[in-house]
């Protein structure tokens, strides 16, 4: 009876060692992980099938390896923060969880500040809920359109009243051109030399006044977020 019962637990190891193992190399090869590499690093750890814990921590290292292999890419990094958040909330009690959703959040803000000048096209940062039955902080701001500048110097995301169960705010953001009230992209008055100061950018379109409305309302929006906190 007992050697049936250590046989169990001995399979019952195995099994979820594998099904880890399955499904965060998938992950990690989703994220450009190169797949000889990850086998002949895991074939050189010597790990026993069924040990848990040493899976779960050669795992750590080749997400912490791939942050280095890819440092220069800031959206591919918000990508891999968000997937250890994952990990850490699936295979390890949440640990650290909120810390690596901020970084992922982090990366993507610095993804678009160094990518989004020279557009010529005013931008703007769209909101979405990437998990289901969101809590209301999270389902509030979803498809909500904010001034990219803002947005970026902003603290919004994670929502940090958010009540969602679980993993907690999933919510993430996209960039997006701003068009006016025909559909059209709102062009970037280049009167000067290309903008490096901080003067505020200004808009030309076929509905100026309309769209600096817009923009205002959208800015006090912030303020009052602002003064929240
Ligand atoms: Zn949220
Ligand atoms: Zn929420």
């Amino acid at each position: 009876m007992v050697e049936k019962h250590i046989m169990d637990d001995t399979r019952k190891l195995e099994k979820e060692f594998n099904r880890i193992k399955k499904s965060t190399f998938l992950t990690l090869q989703q994220l450009g992980v190169p797949t000889v590499e990850l086998e002949n690093d895991f074939i050189n750890s010597n790990i026993e099938a069924g040990n848990v814990r040493a899976l779960r921590d050669f795992i750590w290292y080749q997400f912490n390896k791939h942050l280095q292999r890819e440092a220069k890419d800031s959206d591919l990094q918000s990508r891999i923060y968000y997937a250890m958040a994952m990990f850490r909330f699936n295979y390890e009690e949440g640990k650290d969880v909120d810390r690596l959703k901020q970084q992922s959040i982090d990366a993507k803000k610095t993804h678009y500040k160094i990518s989004q000048t020279g557009t010529g096209v005013v931008m703007d940062a769209k909101i979405y809920n990437s998990i289901k039955n969101c809590c209301p902080e999270c389902t509030a701001d979803d498809g909500k359109a904010f001034n990219l500048d803002e947005f970026l110097d902003s603290d919004r995301l994670p929502h940090k009243n958010c009540t969602c169960e679980g993993f907690g705010c999933g919510c993430s953001f996209g960039v997006v051109a701003r068009r006016d009230e025909n559909g059209l992209l709102i062009f970037i008055e280049n009167d000067t030399k290309p903008t490096t100061s901080n003067k505020p950018l200004k808009t030309k379109s076929t509905s100026t006044m309309l769209q600096n409305e817009g923009a205002k309302s959208i800015l006090s929006i912030f303020n009052v977020f602002k003064k929240k906190r």
